[in-house]
């Protein structure tokens, strides 16, 4: 008998992580030439031309393995946010570090608490620990922090504050987040999941980098180069907290988990703000486009602080999704984040937005709603 080997026992909780279909799979299944891609939250400028010519420069340093302690980035990244290099972490994404964190820190006994329709991989690794999960209800579409906060117990480890949420785009305020902390006790990590910070316009956003500023033990920050650095294929994030707090993710932690590439990357694109500037000014002139048109076909959507943007179809979300993908447009259908009625569509340039309007407008009128 030929039979699987047993994997381990934890991982029959899990709900696979569905990533958004790469174009090229849907151009191979479709038979379709001109696919967009609006499901993964990308940057549709393309990469931050200083990262590109960045990673020029190094590419002829391929043989030799990176910096395990990614010092020049670090010292970049210190520079940029006002904060000492001892308190920055750099991963392989951002996944990466919520995949260390929940690696250093969690034991079997262990609650996690995260919000109902938020990020899934806070949902996978605290599974692999063999943890308990935790899911508050969500509040008009956004975390409701009072929900978590009153969900902590003796047990609780990592508390997982996605701000600006994924896939809703909403924001938990400055307010809510002091209310929040005040009642968090010293033995709680709070991870306050960043990846679209840069994009976030309202004065009522946390500066949560203040906790790590005043030595706050208890929270970490992550943040992202993938969205809006244009940077998701090189895979690169970060996280602040401080020393003590990092340290344990350092004893786990592969020796060169990022690699000499993105490490390059990183420290070019941190100086592109004239990129920066111009993918915030698209992408708000292009949600502006979507909510336009969302309100003329009479579809509600959630204002979104991010880039991109939850929008309500109905019970045929899901023949809606597949008949775009049919029209070579790849949008997030919301299902695995507990929102079957809803898309997630990433922000595009104005072609795509275009496009993404009139396909989806054909589809209501071809599904007879
Ligand atoms: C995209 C995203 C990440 C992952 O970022 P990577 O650095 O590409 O791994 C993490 N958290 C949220 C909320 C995201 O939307």
């Amino acid at each position: 008998m030929n039979t699987p080997i047993r994997e381990q026992r934890s991982l029959k909780n899990i709900i696979p992580y569905v990533p958004g279909k790469p174009i090229e799979e849907v151009m191979r299944e479709y038979g379709i030439k001109d696919v967009i891609k609006l499901a993964s939250n990308e940057n549709p400028l393309g990469p931050s031309p200083l990262a590109i010519a960045a990673i020029e420069k190094v590419l002829s340093k391929l043989n030799l393995y990176p910096d395990g302690k990614s010092h020049h980035l670090r010292q970049a990244l210190a520079n940029h946010l006002g904060v000492e290099p001892e308190q920055i972490i750099v991963g392989n994404g951002t996944d990466g570090i919520i995949a260390h964190i929940c690696l250093a820190y969690l034991d079997e006994d262990n609650e996690v608490i995260v919000s109902r329709s938020s990020f899934p991989m806070y949902d996978i690794y605290t599974h692999v620990m063999r943890a308990r999960l935790i899911k508050t209800p969500s509040k008009d579409y956004g975390l409701d922090l009072d929900a978590m906060a009153n969900a902590i117990s003796e047990k609780t480890k990592l508390v997982f504050v996605c701000n600006p949420n994924n896939p809703t785009g909403t924001i938990v305020t400055k307010a809510e987040v002091e209310t929040f902390m005040a009642k968090v006790p010293a033995n709680v990590l709070v991870v306050f999941d960043e990846a679209y910070y840069k994009f976030v316009a309202s004065d009522e956003y946390p500066e949560s980098i203040e906790y790590i500023r005043q030595g706050q033990n208890n929270v970490m920050i992550l943040r992202t180069f993938s969205k809006i650095y244009g940077l998701a294929g090189i895979r690169l994030g970060y996280g602040i907290a401080t020393p003590e707090t990092l340290a344990p993710l350092y004893k786990i932690k592969e020796p060169f988990s990022v690699n000499l590439l993105a490490q390059a990357a990183g420290v070019g694109a941190l100086e592109d703000e004239a990129f920066l500037q111009t993918t915030v000014e698209a992408n708000h002139n292009g949600q502006l486009y979507l909510y336009r048109h969302f309100d003329r076909l009479g579809l509600r959507y959630v204002e979104s602080h991010t880039n991109f943007v939850l929008v309500e179809i109905g019970p045929h979300a899901q023949a809606v999704q597949k008949a775009l993908l049919e029209k070579g447009v790849i949008v997030r259908l919301c299902t695995g984040y507990d929102l079957p009625k809803c898309l997630r569509v990433t922000v595009g340039d104005e072609m795509q937005n275009t496009r993404f309007i009139q396909s989806l407008e054909e589809t209501l009128k071809e599904l007879g709603s």
